[in-house]
């Protein structure tokens, strides 16, 4: 290539080879020898000492050079980030990322790719395109599926409320989902500007599972007054309690109805790769919707996901023609413009880390690895039963732990706080870090396992840690009591 002689030439991607090569590669060399050094996920650093830092950085003053930047970086956040690799990071569905995925957002972010067009994404748009076709055929959802990669989860169920609500007959829109099912699915409804009551909440069973009993009920009701059930939206993955709606039966209701069924995998999608646990799954082939994210059980770097439908033509609802961009001519001449499928316009290359982690692992490799932490999970649930210091909610059908520690004594007293107190203490030791979530208004703590590197050992010590800290504040409030 012809050397540029522009003086910013060393800051373009484009500018030379070799500061692209230089200045990548320092990045690189910064994360890996913090990764080599992490001894515990997080710091516990205060986030109001941190706001200061931030805030004394001149944006007045750039630095210049890409290595005093990444110097300051190291203390404005590579010290006190937090570290999905950890093996005691057990908090969120975040997944540590595998090699072959940033090796591929190395690439699609240099290349620098829109997934809207043809003509700005040209192999892209195939390889994406590929994915979806692998995807939908592992879903099973026939030879007229289609969908779209999304930012998120959270879009996904987005766009798929929105293509049902664009399918649905007349009457007031109603969304039926479980109790446990995902807030994004209230926001979708107060997006699509449905009424604060359009979603109800169907009730669950023991195991946190979508109570089909309770669904009927619902759908009879629904149609009793004459409101049109847009959309029943069952979750396989719950995010408190990793359960598994039944997906046949809620099938079988959906179609006796009459309702778009959607069904949202954005959790236990890793089960479509995963060589013993495919058959958990059961039923979702028969939705009009899926969505599915990557980013969660993939192993995949933030933002991996995509929606699927049964029938392609649905995504027609998304589009429109624009004479600057995607004239309907192109369609006439079948140019593959993903913008006609996408709420999005221009957009990232994101298929290509799943396109690497493929061709590189495989994906039975990426379904053992999940497998790994669903048995880790069941490990750890029947440590927690059997340790009369804490009570366990319900078995997963993934890989989260819902509990808490059971102060002896009648009533139990000081639960709540002794189990807010365990997760706080912990983050502030930054020894491990864990989630928390209420139940009937009681404080309980969670961990969500998606790290397979996370051994029995570290389980056995997290749950000692937490037993120390709950019981020093039963013991601090019993003495304040006494005393
Ligand atoms: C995480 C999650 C979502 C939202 O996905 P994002 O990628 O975070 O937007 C939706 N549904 C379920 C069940 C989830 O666990």
């Amino acid at each position: 290539m012809r050397p540029l002689r522009h003086p910013y030439a060393h800051l373009l991607a484009n500018g030379t080879a070799d500061a692209y090569r230089s200045t990548l590669g320092a990045g690189v060399d910064l994360v890996a020898a913090r990764v080599a050094g992490t001894d515990r996920p997080f710091t516990g650093m205060d986030p109001q000492r941190l706001a200061v830092q931030v805030q004394d950085v001149d944006l007045r003053a750039p630095l210049g050079a890409a290595a005093a930047v990444l110097d300051e970086l190291r203390d404005l956040y590579l010290r006190d980030a937090v570290w999905f690799h950890h093996p005691r990071y057990l908090a969120h569905l975040n997944c540590p990322v595998v090699i072959p995925a940033l090796l591929g957002e190395v690439v699609l972010s240099a290349v620098n790719s829109s997934m809207d067009t043809w003509d700005q994404s040209a192999g892209a748009t195939l390889i994406e395109r590929r994915l979806i076709d692998w995807t939908a055929g592992r879903v099973g959802l026939g030879q007229h599926a289609d969908g779209v990669f999304t930012s998120g989860g959270t879009q996904s169920n987005v766009q798929a409320l929105f293509l049902a609500r664009e399918q649905a007959g007349p009457g007031r829109k109603r969304i039926l989902t479980s109790e446990a099912g995902h807030f994004s699915v209230q926001k979708a409804a107060k997006l699509l500007g449905l009424g604060a009551d359009a979603v109800i909440t169907v009730p669950t069973d023991a195991r946190r599972r979508m109570s089909v009993d309770a669904l009927k009920a619902a759908l009879h009701s629904c149609a009793d007054r004459g409101d049109a059930v847009m959309a029943v939206v069952a979750t396989a993955g719950t995010t408190d309690f990793g359960t598994i709606d039944p997906l046949p039966a809620i099938a079988d209701l959906c179609e006796a109805f009459g309702t778009w069924l959607h069904v949202d995998a954005a959790y236990g999608c890793g089960l479509l790769a995963s060589p013993t646990r495919r058959h958990l799954l059961e039923g979702i082939e028969r939705a009009d919707s899926v969505t599915v994210d990557y980013h969660k059980s993939f192993f995949q770097p933030v933002s991996s996901s995509a929606l699927l439908v049964r029938d392609g033509a649905t995504l027609r609802h998304a589009t429109f023609h624009a004479d600057y961009l995607n004239p309907k001519r192109m369609a006439e001449a079948s140019i593959p413009n993903q913008v006609d499928k996408s709420l999005q316009t221009t957009r990232r290359f994101d298929a290509l880390k799943l396109w690497m982690t493929l061709r590189i692992m495989g994906a039975d490799a990426i379904g053992e690895l999940f497998d790994e932490v669903v048995d880790r999970a069941t490990e750890t649930y029947d440590l927690l039963a059997e340790d009369p210091r804490f009570e366990v909610v319900t078995r997963s059908d993934l890989s989260t732990v819902v509990f808490r520690y059971l102060p002896t004594g009648a009533g139990h007293p000081h639960a709540d706080a002794a189990n807010l107190h365990a997760r706080e203490a912990l983050a502030a030791s930054g020894e491990a870090v864990i989630a928390s979530t209420t139940i009937d208004g009681r404080h309980f703590l969670k961990v969500t396992l998606l790290n397979p590197l996370t051994a029995r050992s570290d389980i056995e010590h997290v749950v000692e840690l937490i037993a120390t800290h709950a019981a020093e504040l039963v013991n601090r409030r019993t003495a304040a009591v006494s005393a």
